[in-house]
């Protein structure tokens, strides 16, 4: 018997376990795409991975069994640890560092075939390239966004000409690139010349990139990471990581258009045009004053409400205030008040955001609907309580064509017949622009913590129903 045929069983049985492996995945990915299923998406997904990593160690040939146990065990303690630790509102930088690790996983497969001088074929080797060049783009690009949400780098500079930059760094990689696909053996001066290039666009693209545009980013970076992982799964002939790569690469596409549109802002514009959201300003002068309610007012007025709609954003993620909201509502409820809950698409600093804070408090998702949903509902409702959340809910967006915001869908909050907003101080959003909702005629502004705010309301809400 052959060695090849002999092998045939295992690599049979391995990739038929690769194709269960993927058919999980996309059930997975199926799942997460409502709240009431996402847990379990998430967890299926997890352990197709677990399996299709243990299947790997039964691949025919297969060295270094000591070192890929020792990875996969410091892997799992970093992930395991920080995944436990991390607070829900830094949660994008975290998705940041775990994407770029996928994409440096990516880059790092494609420099050790070109250093053993395995690629072999145009076609391979263009895709080893291809894959290493948006890998490493994707790893040092997704540094610089972890390093920007998390407070490390705090300045969004921009070289002069950066975009002529960008294009000469990217011409530079891609001819080095094709150098490496005409060699019988790659140099290695080349293929280290073309690292450091692929390195330093990604760190030069998203350097001059705003907090505000960052999330968007790490959705792009994400897409990126999935391609690289699937074009490297094809240099390796590993149909799983060529599926994974797959579903990552499009479902990243897909979400990366969904927050430009919920933003109103091209993708093309948040790369190459960034605003840095913060200091952005601009849109017509805002006239009037804030009016302030104190917060046995804003209880009465919800208490004797037929119906409250809640818009939160993301104050109430940063104040961890959703528990008491949710004690807030019940309480409400129990008087005979109708409460739902309206979300945003970009409501908080990522997709879901929301959806997951009010989940995790016990709101049921039936009350939550999204903006297509409820924004008819706003005219019909007796109270709109927004808490921390500013841009969208901004109606400049609807009527300011000078807005930086105009265009993007809002929740039509100042609709409603009478609208409290609960915030700290007169603090702008993450755009940097004043809200012209906060000085309407039917607005109150309930200055506070979210959270001491919310819980003042439940004592007079008490109170009143005794
Ligand atoms: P915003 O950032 O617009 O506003 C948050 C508001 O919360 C501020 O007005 C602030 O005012 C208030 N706030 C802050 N801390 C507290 C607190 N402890 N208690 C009460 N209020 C507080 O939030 P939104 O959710 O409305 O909008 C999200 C923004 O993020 C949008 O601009 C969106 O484009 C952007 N974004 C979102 C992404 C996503 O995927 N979700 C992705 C990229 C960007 P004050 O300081 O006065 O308290």
């Amino acid at each position: 018997m052959s060695a090849q045929f002999s092998q045939f069983p295992v690599l049979g049985f391995i990739h038929a376990a690769y194709f269960a492996v993927a058919v999980v995945f996309i059930l997975g990915l199926k799942a997460m795409s409502s709240p009431v299923t996402a847990r379990r998406g998430v967890v299926w997904a997890g352990y197709a991975m677990i399996a299709a990593t243990v299947v790997t160690f039964a691949w025919p040939g297969m060295q270094n069994f000591g070192l890929m146990v020792l990875a996969i065990a410091i892997g799992t303690v970093v992930a395991w640890v920080s995944g436990k630790k991390v607070a829900m509102t830094d949660m994008p930088q975290m998705v940041a560092i775990y994407n770029g690790m996928g994409g440096g996983a990516a880059a790092a497969i494609a420099a050790l075939e070109f250093a053993r001088g395995e690629v072999h074929g145009p076609v391979v080797t263009t895709l080893a390239v291809l894959g290493a060049l948006i890998g490493s783009v994707a790893f040092s690009g997704s540094c610089v966004a972890f390093a920007k949400l998390q407070g490390i780098m705090k300045k969004a500079w921009r070289l002069p000409a950066q975009n002529g930059v960008n294009v000469l760094l990217a011409l530079g990689a891609v001819a080095l690139g094709v150098m490496i696909i005409g060699a019988e053996t790659p140099d290695s001066t080349h293929v280290i010349a073309f690292f450091v290039l692929a390195l330093v666009l990604g760190v030069i693209l998203t350097v001059p990139i705003g907090g505000a545009d960052m999330p968007v980013v790490i959705s792009l970076l994400n897409a990126f990471t999935g391609l690289a992982v699937g074009m490297e799964g094809y240099v390796l002939g590993n149909p799983a990581l060529i599926v994974a790569g797959i579903v990552v690469g499009a479902s990243g596409t897909l979400l990366t258009q969904l927050m430009a549109k919920a933003m109103n802002r091209p993708i093309s514009n948040v790369i190459f045009t960034p605003i840095s959201g913060a200091a952005a300003g601009g849109g017509e002068a805002v006239e009037g004053e804030q009016k302030e309610v104190g917060a046995m007012d804003a209880a009465a007025l919800m208490r004797y409400a037929s119906k409250v709609i809640i818009v939160p954003g993301y104050g109430m993620a940063v104040a961890g205030a959703q528990h008491k909201v949710w004690e807030m509502t019940e309480m409400l409820e129990e008087a005979g008040v109708e409460v739902v809950f309206a979300i945003h698409p970009v409501a908080g600093r990522m997709p879901g955001h929301m959806n997951v804070l009010l989940a995790e408090a016990g709101v049921p998702y039936e009350k939550i609907f999204d903006l297509e949903e409820i924004n008819g509902d706003f005219a019909q409702a007796d109270v709109a309580l927004v808490i921390g959340a500013n841009d969208v809910v901004n109606p400049s967006a609807r009527t300011d064509k000078s807005s930086p915001i105009f265009g993007m869908p809002i929740l039509n909050a100042d609709l409603a017949q009478n609208v409290i907003v609960v915030k700290r101080g007169k603090g702008t959003g993450y755009s940097g622009i004043e809200n012209a909702l906060f000085y309407k005629e039917n607005t109150r502004l309930l200055y506070g913590s979210a959270q001491q705010a919310i819980g003042e309301v439940i004592q007079h809400v008490k109170a009143m129903s005794v």
